[in-house]
């Protein structure tokens, strides 16, 4: 994943396992797996043997702020670990997760991924009536209105919290008794199920159970998958095993497509689909679609690392060769993640390095999974040219992204993007990038290549569909799609009409 300047970024990866000796070692393996997710805070909070609980929260990655002396503390029987990036300044810490808190109802520790679309107007709400918040994110008030709750046992106070926001969460809390893992109604982003068996001094096996965003954290622990946590999903784990309820009325399906694009893993299964495969199909449709324009090249190319199974699966569509054009250093450390401009175009030249042999007098077929602002792959393009390439033709393996991401992404700002800047002028991209062609993966080919049905996706931030209003941004949305030409916000209805439309994942 790259960790500056031109790139949209998750914001949060969790983790969570109950039932296991080892649990914040565990948890602390698992974070390391979902570190691509969020590198900027990282967190673990566990239940101790005598049922209270401690957490440690940093700002940094997972192998930075959990020294051996800190996990040790951190023994427990079961644990939840969040990793965060996040843009906010000095408050950084506070809103580092995962969230701890000490109320009526007991201890309670919260680790979220997804981003509530009305929790501004919550918050006011509530500050009205008296509350205080400590940070700045919007998992907070879900804790807020779990607190407020009348509900007395985790799993009805979670739903009955959850009930009054909008927008989109992997959710995993744990108490004293009992860890809860949930996803929004429509899945926008992901959260899996595994186990792990061991057995004690005496013998005796057991069964631990693991929740993560994404099933990459599995391997690193020796875990089984079991299965996908289901949209709309409460899974209560406690000392008398697993049981799963839906607290939510049914909503239609809005997976976030650009999982199987950038975001996820490509060794992690997502909706029973391995996204390495998933990225190979983008490349091989791509490569339909150069030919289809008479673009071919002598040699292909990624932006690694998230690019190379798309630029293999074109390669091998296309019959041009597949080489390393590019080398990435994969020792630049949280400096260069700092959102400023000076420090992004030193970064694009201190992540990348061109390798001559490969680029020299050829035609580059250059892929790259997607564009933001353009700065980089303008940077890319002209460190191509720089080492010889005769031409540089770029690939990208999703559409424009002309829309901005209120569920979770941090690509909040239209003004961010390129392709909404210039208003659906390609042309002009192209000739701001500086490459000979600009190829961008249709959203037909994006949405048929994951092999599940195209409505069970989110694909806003292409297209500007959104599917759950963004109430709190209800301006901003509005002021975007009237720049576009598109239709007034108001006429996007919220899709709350429990009707799945009569699909199942695996047809499109
Ligand atoms: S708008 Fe785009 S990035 Fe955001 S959830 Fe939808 S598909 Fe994902």
């Amino acid at each position: 994943m790259r960790a500056f300047g031109d790139a949209p970024r998750e914001k949060c990866g969790v983790f969570g396992i109950y039932g296991h000796p080892e649990s914040a070692v565990f948890t602390y393996l698992g974070l390391y797996a979902l570190q691509h997710r969020g590198q900027e805070s990282a967190g673990i909070c566990s239940r101790l043997a005598d049922g209270s609980m401690r957490f440690h929260r940093d700002m940094g990655t997972v192998a930075e702020i959990f020294p051996e002396r800190e996990l040790r503390r951190l023994k427990g029987d079961a644990a939840v670990g969040h990793v965060r990036y996040s843009t906010t300044g000095a408050s950084r810490l506070l809103n580092a997760q995962p969230i701890y808190v000490e109320f009526a109802k007991g201890h309670l520790a919260v680790a979220h991924n997804g981003n509530l679309v009305n929790a501004d107007q919550i918050r006011k709400r509530l500050e009205g009536e008296g509350s205080i918040f400590t940070s700045t994110t919007d998992s907070e008030v879900m804790v807020h209105l779990m607190a407020r709750s009348p509900e007395k046992a985790p799993e009805d106070f979670i739903g009955d919290a959850l009930r009054q926001t909008h927008g989109s969460y992997s959710l995993v809390a744990l108490t004293p008794d009992c860890m809860v893992a949930v996803r929004d109604p429509r899945g926008i982003r992901p959260m899996c199920l595994g186990s792990r068996m061991w057995t004690d001094d005496d013998g005796r096996e057991h069964k631990a159970w693991i929740v993560s965003s994404e099933s990459c954290a599995f391997g690193v622990i020796d875990a089984d998958y079991e299965r996908e946590i289901e949209p709309g999903e409460m899974v209560v784990i406690d000392d008398a095993g697993l049981r799963s309820v839906f607290p939510f009325p049914p909503h239609r399906e809005a997976f976030c497509v650009f999982e199987y694009v950038y975001f996820a893993r490509p060794d992690s299964i997502i909706r029973g689909k391995m996204v390495y495969d998933v990225r190979k199909e983008l490349g091989r449709r791509l490569a339909g679609q150069l030919a289809d324009r008479g673009v071919r090249g002598d040699v292909v190319i990624s932006v690694p690392d998230s690019s190379n199974p798309a630029a293999l699966g074109l390669a091998q569509a296309s019959g041009v060769p597949y080489e390393l054009g590019l080398i990435r250093s994969h020792y630049i450390g949280r400096t260069f993640i700092e959102p400023k401009q000076q420090i992004r175009d030193f970064g694009a030249k201190l992540k990348y390095n061109p390798v001559g042999s490969t680029l020299e007098g050829r035609e580059v077929v250059c892929v790259d999974d997607s564009i933001v602002r353009g700065t980089t792959a303008r940077k890319i393009v002209k460190m191509i040219k720089h080492a010889g390439a005769a031409k540089v033709h770029l690939a990208v393996s999703c559409p424009p992204w002309r829309y901005p991401c209120y569920y979770g992404i941090d690509v909040s700002n239209y003004t961010e993007l390129i392709a909404n800047e210039v208003q659906s002028d390609l042309e002009r991209i192209r000739g701001y990038i500086g490459c000979d062609t600009l190829t961008y993966l249709s959203l037909d080919n994006l949405l048929e290549a994951t092999g599940l049905h195209r409505q069970s996706f989110c694909h806003a931030c292409f297209d500007g569909s959104y599917r759950v209003p963004p109430v709190d941004f209800v301006a901003e949305a509005r002021k975007q799609l009237d720049f576009t030409g598109l239709p007034d916000f108001s006429s996007i209805e919220d899709d709350d009409d429990g009707d799945y439309g009569g699909y199942t994942d695996g047809g499109s």
